[in-house]
């Protein structure tokens, strides 16, 4: 799933862009170029960086590679919510870091 405005890739399952609200549309149906390489997806976005580090942690230790984009100027209001650190992991190992993820985020609740 990739957002049209943004051209960032996210896992299946996520619908909307969490940057700038946009309805994602399929890879396939993608007609631009990728700013990323295309190996990487969008995994889960924070306002929080130590939130994003917290996961960061979690997927490597369980050997998941992870790349994370943080926005350097926090003055820009961000339009929705205010999610701008992005967590990447790689397609291969998207399923396996969805899992790590509902576990962490099932535990907390
Ligand atoms: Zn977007």
């Amino acid at each position: 799933m990739i957002c049209p405005k943004c051209e960032y890739e996210f896992v299946e399952g996520i619908t909307k862009c969490s940057d700038c609200g946009s309805d994602l549309i399929h890879t396939e149906d993608f007609e631009g170029n990728l700013v990323h390489a295309d190996d990487w997806v969008i995994l889960k976005t924070f306002a929080e960086q130590y939130e994003a580090d917290m996961l960061k942690a979690n997927l490597e230790g369980a050997e998941i590679e992870t790349l994370v984009l943080g926005q350097k100027d926090r003055s820009y209001p961000t339009v929705g919510d205010l999610a701008i650190i992005k967590i990447l992991v790689r397609k291969e190992s998207a399923e396996d870091a969805v899992k790590i993820l509902d576990d962490i985020y099932n535990n907390e609740n």
